[in-house]
């Protein structure tokens, strides 16, 4: 990746795109949401498609010289199909935002209500917070996780559907280390009437490889994110059932979006052909086993973790029990100095702020696209550990970055 065309054009962008490969190559990605696409994804979505207005979809398009805009779109969704189970997939979304705002735009009129999870026990934004529109748009109720136990309060969930009596309910998550159970949810949602869309955003690649429980053929709509787990270039998706499709689709266009992003479509598409291959699967496990090793690693550490574990990529840290004069943004300020770059978090319970809150969060799914292995991960734990003791010890950080960057070399990721 040389820019050299960008280069010669402009050399500030180039500069900064080369420095954004150099910072991939040369710190570990542990936000949960984030993955590093290949060489062929980043190929894809760099392509000429970008100049290719297709409103509309395959075989019914609204301008002229489609058919490669067709082809791409086709394989993007027939692959999508193949790896989902589902009966009807909409590619086009550019965000898993926009998947979410396409469901809604399709079953609910506005001050219709949605009860979902609240932001600060793992939900998102697009899920009803009143800063997003689906917060301004609908009436919006919350269930949270258990204080105790960190899982979804399901019994707590029954109760506030019955009360609230919500048109959708909405699961999937993005801060939950734990299973869904979705048959559960389902019934509560058939129970009072009510739609249930589930958003895999984060674990779209754990689904598709059948190493997280599925919701498709379960929850009414499932939304999701291609670039987190499933590694498949920046955008988003719809799946559902055939009798949605025509509702769905004119929801996405012309409903909420112009013209596709087609050259993101073609990303989708090697994506998802990438991901239908057993080196995925191997991927996707890995993924999940490197999770569990930090957690159980950190935990020997002493660190205190929302629900006690992981069944998926992420874990949540609650430093307040180990570490009660240490926020969030304290760690993630020294562990971005030692070249671990993670999040703060809220954790069930919060008693700091959105901005500065007590705990982190951290995900396996980019270092295990490195090669990252169990033991791997375990040092990567230790060094975790220690600067979370010692975030403030200038020279102990600064020892933490060097064996980062050994493990960066050895583990090498884009040329
Ligand atoms: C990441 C995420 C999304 C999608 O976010 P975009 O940034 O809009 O692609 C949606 N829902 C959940 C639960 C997420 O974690």
């Amino acid at each position: 990746m040389d820019y050299s065309h960008v280069r010669d054009v402009d050399p500030a962008v180039a500069d900064a795109l080369s420095g954004e490969v150099r910072r991939q190559n040369e710190t570990l990605a542990m936000i949960a949401s984030e993955n590093h696409a290949s060489e062929a994804v980043l190929e894809a979505q760099g392509s000429a498609l970008t100049n290719k207005y297709a409103e509309g979809y395959p075989g019914e398009r609204y301008y002229a010289g489609c058919e490669y805009a067709d082809e791409v779109e086709q394989l993007a969704i027939d692959r999508a199909k193949e790896l989902w189970g589902a009966e009807h997939v909409n590619v086009q979304p550019h965000s898993g935002s926009q998947a979410n705002m396409g469901v809604y735009l399709a079953m609910l009129e506005p001050g219709d209500k949605i009860l979902s999870l609240d932001l600060t026990h793992g939900g998102h934004l697009s899920h009803g917070h009143p800063a997003n529109f689906a917060g301004q748009t609908y009436e919006v109720e919350q269930y949270e996780v258990d204080a105790e136990t960190g899982y979804v309060d399901y019994d707590g969930l029954d109760e506030l559907a019955e009360s609230f009596d919500p048109d959708t309910i909405v699961s999937g998550y993005s801060a939950y280390p734990r299973e869904v159970e979705w048959e559960r949810i389902q019934e509560t949602a058939d129970a009072v009437d009510a739609y249930h869309l589930a958003d895999i955003a984060h674990i779209t690649g754990l689904v598709a490889a059948g190493v997280h429980s599925s919701p498709v053929g379960v929850a009414d709509f499932v939304t999701g994110s291609t670039h987190k787990t499933i590694r498949a270039g920046r955008g988003g998706m719809i799946l559902c059932d055939s009798e949605y499709a025509d509702a769905i689709d004119n929801a996405v266009f012309p409903g909420t979006q112009g013209g596709p992003l087609m050259h993101n479509i073609a990303g989708k598409a090697v994506g998802f052909k990438e991901a239908l291959s057993s080196d995925f699967q191997a991927y996707a496990e890995q993924t999940v086993a490197n999770a569990k090793a930090l957690a159980d690693q950190l935990q020997e550490h002493g660190l205190e973790l929302v629900s006690g574990g992981t069944d998926n990529h992420l874990i949540l840290a609650d430093l307040r029990p180990s570490h009660p004069e240490t926020t969030g943004k304290d760690v993630e300020a020294a562990l971005e100095s030692a070249g671990i770059v993670m999040n703060a978090n809220t954790v069930p319970g919060e008693t700091r702020s959105a901005f500065n809150p007590s705990g982190i969060r951290l995900g396996t799914p980019a270092i295990t696209t490195r090669g990252f292995d169990e033991a791997a991960t375990r040092e990567v734990a230790d060094l975790i550990a220690r600067v979370i003791d010692d975030y403030d010890d200038e020279t102990v950080v600064a020892e933490v970055g060097e064996r980062v960057q050994e493990l960066c070399d050895a583990y090498p990721l884009y040329e």
